[in-house]
């Protein structure tokens, strides 16, 4: 059973050489009275952003020696619940490993609907996509003709906020790390104006160019410079959709945010979340994604790394933008 295993806590920049891959053992059998538990096949593995932070030690961290954990699709080879039996395919909570003994107490969601690719259940129709409903449309509460920005905006939530907000009837502008990705934004997901914001020596102009009246909607991936800059170019009663600062996960001193007070002078509201606490709206956002992904109205942009040693280097990437579109880590095809 081959697994990715964090060597030992990490501070900075994660490098690929903080986990490496071991032979590690897994009994092919449930345990007695193990109604909880599942035997997992694991298929592929989803890379996300907040797994650095679970490599700093903590109360909540990864456990250097073990496999990583995170989100992934697998088969269920044999199950000790009553909901699931073999042959299942589900998406949740698992490890970074060919095969896992999984707690059906963790998130879990049974795959009802095999006529899309299996692994847009680790990001368009899994917790990345939840997180771009969610964060967009429940926390946001968008109206026609209003003004939004999206950071990291061709990641693997960035890039459904743009089409949520086109869906929406809004004018959305995103910004990403390359010359590619702003083509893609642009020419392919249907992004009204798109910029490359390493190539910006001065972020303010960049988005009064965009929007000369102003930003209604700011859908935060990225924090620091960038939040900062959003913060003057917000509109009265605008809103800030706090989903991630992935600029700020590698720092050990936080970059000051000066712009705060905005908030306040433009009634801003600028609320975080954390997508999980809203997962009963799962089938609500099934019935309203699904659709549009058959009939083509939405579309979604992976990037796939083959087997599970080629792991740490799709995961480290995510913190240089290697990734173009959803970073998915492929175990198994079957
Ligand atoms: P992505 O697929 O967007 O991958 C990360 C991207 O972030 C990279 O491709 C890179 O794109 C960009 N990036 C990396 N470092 C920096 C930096 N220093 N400054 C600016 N951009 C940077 O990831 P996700 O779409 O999965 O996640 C996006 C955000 O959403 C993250 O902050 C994540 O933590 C958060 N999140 C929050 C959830 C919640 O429940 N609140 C749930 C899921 C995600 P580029 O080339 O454009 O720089």
């Amino acid at each position: 059973n081959k697994q990715v295993v964090l060597k030992d806590y990490v501070s900075g920049f994660p490098k690929e050489s903080d986990m490496h891959i071991i032979e590690g053992t897994v009994t092919l059998k449930l345990p007695e009275a193990s109604s909880e538990v599942l035997l997992f096949k694991n298929l592929y593995l989803s890379c996300d952003p907040y797994m650095r932070i679970l490599m700093t030690e903590g109360a909540s961290s990864y456990t250097p020696g073990s496999p990583l954990t995170g989100y992934g699709v697998g088969r269920v080879l044999e199950s000790g619940h009553l909901d699931y039996k073999k042959g299942d395919l589900v998406w949740g909570i698992t490890k970074w490993e060919e095969y896992s003994l999984v707690s059906s107490d963790q998130t879990l969601f049974k795959i009802q609907h095999t006529d899309v690719p299996l692994s847009y259940y680790t990001g368009i129709l899994g917790m990345p996509g939840m997180t771009a409903y969610v964060g967009f449309f429940e926390l946001c509460s968008p109206k026609k003709g209003e003004k939004v920005f999206v950071s990291a905006a061709s990641g693997a939530v960035g890039q459904l906020v743009g089409q949520f907000a086109k869906l929406a009837g809004c004018y959305v502008v995103g910004s990403a790390g390359s010359k590619e990705k702003v083509d893609l934004l642009k020419n392919k997901l249907g992004f009204d104006e798109a910029f490359n914001y390493k190539e910006e020596s001065d972020l303010n102009a960049a988005l009064k160019r965009c929007f000369p009246e102003g930003i209604d909607i700011y859908f935060e991936n990225v924090g620091g410079k960038t939040l900062d800059a959003v913060l003057l170019n917000m509109r009265l009663h605008g809103r800030i959709s706090v989903c991630g600062m992935i600029s700020q996960y590698n720092l050990t001193q936080p970059e000051g945010v000066t712009n705060l007070a905005n908030m306040i002078f433009k009634r801003i509201r600028m609320q975080g979340f954390i997508v999980s606490d809203s997962y009963n709206l799962y089938p609500k956002f099934l019935e309203f994604l699904l659709p549009h992904i058959r009939e083509g109205k939405v579309m979604y942009v992976e990037d796939i790394a083959e087997g599970l040693e080629n792991g740490p280097a799709a995961l480290v990437g995510l913190y240089s933008g290697r990734n173009f579109g959803k970073q998915v880590l492929v175990v198994s095809r079957e």
